[in-house]
């Protein structure tokens, strides 16, 4: 009549068999059963985790079987005699216990999610921050630092989490970035402001900006700087290229045009005879500028390919050697030098054929160049671990320690008395260092002037 829909079980047994039917909203248990007692009934129920809602009811109200039921977990207690309003009063307070912990438990899953999701959301936002190469720091409307990432830390000269709540002026103050500081402004001046400054040898893009919650109030600045001392280096050195670039073309083209000048003024007379070895001489000129558009062209070349998936190939050290030191016998002949190689057995180098070729050639070409006559050039391999280094040595002039640094621009060649008859145009080691480093690998060199140097490159050996 009161809208429940019951059903009956006799013993225990049943009540089991129908709790493993049907999902209850309440039961009611004797505590006496024909088969078991209705606190056996109840552990069994616990253990199932079911969620009805239970009430014992018993003839025998007394303080134990109270806290043996309640220990079961049992929501209510009826004792006999009972009334059936004791009985809908009982129902109805299990009901609505039922609804409200069906609530509870909705919004704590709801809860759990919301949480999970927020716990997510900001690990994400934190790993994005801190993955950034640009140093970035927010603070909030009372001008604390709320976050930090690891780049902004170290240029402030401070451990991450010590920045936290700290008062950014102080920070800033303590930092003496007096730049920074003009950019983040305490009056309320919500414009973005963007700059460059100078922080010990680096440049710096710095923006500010203010940021606002949904109601349009600020709430905080967030301030980002991007390094782009590389950039201006970049944009300056282009310019310098250039130059040096045309004068190594104009230089050349001169003395061709007086050598052509001079057939072209006949002032040696009508035959050409006398005119050879200029034009001859004219002819080798043309041969180097050939060559420097070569190497030119190579550069730009490695410079394009940087960024695609260059082909990785596996070249056997000791036939490249071979080959190489093939190309220079008749200059190591000539020039009396004495070579020789100690290769570790079995070296493959992964880098591809023709970019190994180049590199060794530059650099045994360099050590016979520059190596006095009645020298001696060595070429030494072994690996470790997973590198392969491999060292050109020579005994030739040496290089001056000033210079050492250098040695890998473009164009950059020694200005001595030494090397004053020594052909070559400064872009070899360039070139050298690029296709190294486009390997992954690295160069480095070691000189005593006077006694010689020692060219090393470092590349990875291929997989056995
Ligand atoms: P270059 O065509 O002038 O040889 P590189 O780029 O190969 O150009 O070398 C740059 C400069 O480095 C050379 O001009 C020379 O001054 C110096 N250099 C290179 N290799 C050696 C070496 N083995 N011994 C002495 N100086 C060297």
């Amino acid at each position: 009549m009161e809208g429940y829909v019951v059903e009956m079980a006799a013993t225990g047994r049943e009540a089991l068999a129908l709790l493993d039917q049907k999902c209850f909203d309440i039961a009611l248990i004797d505590y006496q059963l024909p088969d078991v007692d209705g606190l056996t009934l109840l552990s069994t129920m616990r253990s199932r985790k079911l969620p009805t809602m239970t009430c014992m009811i018993t003839a025998y109200a007394n303080i134990d079987t109270a806290i043996a039921a309640t220990r079961q977990g049992i929501d209510f207690f009826l004792p006999k005699p009972f009334s059936p309003d004791d009985l809908l009063g009982v129902m109805e307070t299990l009901s609505r216990h039922k609804r409200l912990k069906e609530e509870a438990e909705k919004l704590r899953r709801e809860n759990e999610a919301s949480l999970l999701a927020l716990a997510t959301e900001k690990s994400q936002t934190s790993s994005l921050v801190s993955s950034l190469r640009d140093a970035v720091l927010v603070i909030n409307r009372e001008r604390e630092v709320v976050l930090a990432n690891h780049a902004m830390a170290e240029l402030l000269g401070h451990v991450q989490k010590d920045l936290l709540r700290k008062s950014v002026d102080a920070v800033l103050a303590e930092a003496s970035l007096a730049g920074l500081a003009d950019l983040l402004p305490a009056s309320g001046d919500d414009h973005r402001k963007i700059s460059e400054l100078t922080v010990g040898d680096k440049i710096f893009f710095a923006s500010a900006v203010t940021f606002r919650g949904e109601d349009g109030v600020a709430l905080g600045r967030i301030l980002t700087l991007a390094d782009v001392t590389e950039m201006r280096r970049m944009a300056m050195e282009k310019p310098r290229f250039i130059r040096t670039m045309v004068h190594e073309f104009r230089s050349p083209l001169g003395a061709i045009r007086s050598l052509i000048e001079v057939a072209l003024d006949k002032s040696l007379g009508g035959e050409i005879g006398p005119y050879l070895p200029f034009l001859e001489r004219a002819d080798r000129r043309i041969d180097k500028m050939v060559e420097l558009i070569g190497d030119l062209l190579s550069l730009s070349r490695i410079d394009l390919e940087r960024t695609a998936t260059a082909s990785v190939e596996n070249t056997d050290l000791q036939t490249c050697v071979a080959s190489i030191a093939d190309l220079y016998r008749e200059k190591i002949v000539a020039q009396q030098i004495a070579f020789e190689t100690a290769l570790a057995p079995g070296l493959a180098v992964r880098i591809a054929d023709e970019d190994l070729r180049t590199i060794l050639g530059n650099l045994l070409g360099n050590a016979i160049k520059y190596s006095r006559d009645a020298g001696a050039v060595k070429v030494n391999a072994s690996r470790k671990d997973s590198d392969i280094t491999i060292e050109v040595v020579d005994a030739g002039i040496g290089i001056k320690p000033e210079n050492l640094a250098r040695l890998f621009e473009e164009f950059f060649r020694e200005k001595r008395p030494e090397t004053r008859d020594i052909e070559g145009n400064g872009l070899g080691l360039a070139i050298v260092k690029r296709l190294v480093e486009r390997a992954c690998g690295r160069v480095e060199v070691a000189s005593v002037l006077g006694q010689g140097s020692t060219f090393r490159v470092v590349l990875p050996a291929s997989p056995v």
